[in-house]
């Protein structure tokens, strides 16, 4: 699994880490075929150009695909998450009625400070 919610630290990702502490979510973006992708990589998975720029994306997205794990105290919600700039991005649901979360809905990242220093970008309903 090489997708997933928690971005690692390491020097690659400070950008990211640093615009998250502001609340504002970076995704990376390859200068070759213009294209966003996630997970941070080294390399464009599109072209496998390693021309890359981190740009601020708008935070908003919709609900791919979701679960509910609902066995866990508290319970909590793991979905996929289409930015509108395309990318898709493994994340939890949070601040949301789990009842009433559906394909499509409309979501907004927020970051939750899984560690110290490490914001995860989850998301909750727009
Ligand atoms: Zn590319």
């Amino acid at each position: 699994m090489t997708d997933h919610a928690f971005v690692a630290h390491n020097p690659e990702t400070k950008p990211f880490r640093d615009a998250a502490a502001q609340g504002k979510l970076l995704v990376p973006r390859c200068r070759h075929c213009g294209r966003h992708h996630w997970y941070p990589r080294a390399i464009c998975p599109f072209c496998m150009s390693t021309d890359l720029e981190w740009l601020e994306a708008s935070g908003k997205g919709e609900i791919y695909s979701f679960s509910v794990m609902r066995v866990a105290k508290p319970p909590y919600a793991i979905a996929y998450v289409t930015l509108d700039e395309g990318p898709r991005m493994m994340t939890n649901i949070v601040d949301a009625d789990f009842d009433a979360l559906r394909i499509g809905q409309k979501v907004v990242v927020t970051f939750v400070e899984s560690e110290p220093g490490l914001p995860a970008p989850f998301f909750r309903p727009a």
